[in-house]
């Protein structure tokens, strides 16, 4: 499938982190805010497929691709020739004071992937938290309204509007506030977690939003509704099947924009383009960012082209929005998607994981839930199945077992009980069997 420059092996050449990356750690102590925090303090020099390579020369499997970014691998040479002939060209204009055709081309391509069969229009930004913020801006200023409805164990961004549709105080939110006003929070369709259990979840948590814009928004004071279709830092949450379509019938009804934030979902993760896809469901408005452009910093808002299009002149932008290093790296990972059938080979991930993780299940007695789609998987721990007691600190054991063997493992979830998957499309089977096995030997370590 994929040539591989690095050799698609783990290598323990040190303890991980080893001595060098230590160094690099007091460094850091004495020169970063201690606000920024490293979860495996492995310090990277190279990285290719599945492959990261650390400064003391120890070769971890990734299964994080850096929060669902590096879709394509590290050192994609799609994308690697791309940016540097763009980097040779030209680095920056400014879209709003010189164009250039490569942000156009992303425009299209966002336009005609993006599901909906209706005429769209995109703005590209840097971040999925700007591309967020945007969202909401084009919603409030198409629609004169000002609500924003936001669900339980949504994750949006760190900025002030962002942190404030985002659920969780810590670390995210604590002492950060004030947060933005006209933000309104209901229950998310949490099947696993539903107090009368999975099979009344969609149409209860439906009813329940509803009554809740009714009584305390109006609907006629709603200017969006903002959903992961698949909840990412809040623990991959899947909504219970047909609920998102109910709430985008809802929204159409009242005149309400459906945002769909598919900045950790979106491009082939769950083994769609879109998460939405796989639910038919078609939203006004799709923000996108991680997965888009190999790494490159670039996200977007694409959406009806009579709601994107209702924005005066001017009033969307930024210096760096849709910068042209990162449109050329995100029309190089996209055609190498294209080209791989990206879709299906997260799907192929999905198969390689999901019997590993059943197994896991049914030995340890300490997985609650699996669930997730494609390569976007995730294990619920609970130290009692009934209960389904969030089991943290055995989440952050089985974690931190999995870096000191060289397994970038992350974790997410409300509760921090979540264990996640994101590996690289690009990795290859074996590297990915090799990952769960260190996964395996975790558990038989701290889950007995
Ligand atoms: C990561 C994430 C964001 C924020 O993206 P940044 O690029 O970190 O600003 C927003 N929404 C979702 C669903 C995310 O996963």
């Amino acid at each position: 499938m994929t040539e591989h420059p690095i050799e698609q092996k783990r290598i323990l050449a040190t303890s991980v982190p080893g001595p060098k990356s230590a160094e690099l750690a007091a460094r850091k102590a004495a020169a970063v805010s201690a606000g920024v925090g490293t979860g495996l303090p492995a310090y990277i020099t190279r990285g290719e497929g599945g492959i990261l390579v650390d400064v003391d020369g120890n070769q971890l499997i990734d299964f994080g691709s850096g929060i669902a970014v590096t879709t394509v691998g590290n050192g994609n040479s799609k994308v690697v020739d791309a940016v540097s002939r763009q980097i040779a060209d030209f680095t920056h204009t400014c879209f709003m004071v010189t164009p250039y055709e490569q942000y156009i081309a992303v425009a299209e391509k966002l336009n005609a992937l993006t599901p909906g069969d209706f005429d769209k229009r995109t703005a590209l930004f840097n971040s999925g938290a700007e591309a967020v913020e945007n969202a909401v801006k084009v919603a409030r200023h198409h629609t004169g309204r000002q609500a924003v409805v936001a669900f339980d164990h949504a994750y949006h961004g760190r900025t002030n509007l962002t942190m404030g549709l985002t659920a969780k105080n810590m670390p995210y939110k604590h002492r950060f506030g004030p947060f933005a006003g006209e933000i309104y929070r209901v229950p998310m369709a949490y099947p696993y977690r539903w107090p009368t259990g999975p099979k009344n979840c969609g149409d209860e948590a439906f009813e329940e939003f509803v009554s809740l814009v009714h009584a305390q928004v109006g609907e006629e004071n709603c200017a969006a509704v903002i959903i992961e279709p698949i909840q990412g830092e809040g623990g991959f949450i899947v909504p219970a099947p047909g609920f998102l379509k109910q709430v985008q019938e809802y929204c159409t009804e009242h005149g309400i924009l459906l945002i769909a934030d598919e900045v950790q979902t979106g491009f082939a993760r769950t083994g769609d383009w879109f998460a939405c896809d796989h639910e038919g469901v078609t939203p006004d408005l799709i923000t996108t960012a991680k997965g888009i452009a190999g790494g490159m910093p670039l996200a977007a808002v694409t959406g009806r082209a009579e709601v994107m299009d209702s924005v005066h002149v001017s009033g969307l932008g930024g210096t760096y929005g849709g910068n042209p290093v990162a449109c050329a790296a995100a029309l190089a990972a996209i055609e190498w998607m294209e080209e791989i059938d990206a879709c299906a080979r997260a799907r192929e991930i999905e198969q390689i994981f999901v019997p590993r993780l059943s197994n896991l299940a049914d030995e340890y007695g300490v997985i609650g839930d699996i669930r997730g789609r494609g390569a976007m998987l995730a294990v619920e721990l609970v130290s009692d199945l009934e209960a389904k007691t969030p089991a943290a600190e055995l989440t952050a054991a089985i974690n931190k077992y999995c870096h000191s063997q060289g397994l970038v493992t992350l974790t997410c979830g409300t509760f921090g009980n979540v264990f996640r998957f994101l590996p690289p499309l690009s990795a290859p089977d074996d590297l990915l069997r090799e990952g769960l096995d260190i996964l395996e030997a975790a558990f038989a370590e701290h889950a007995r």
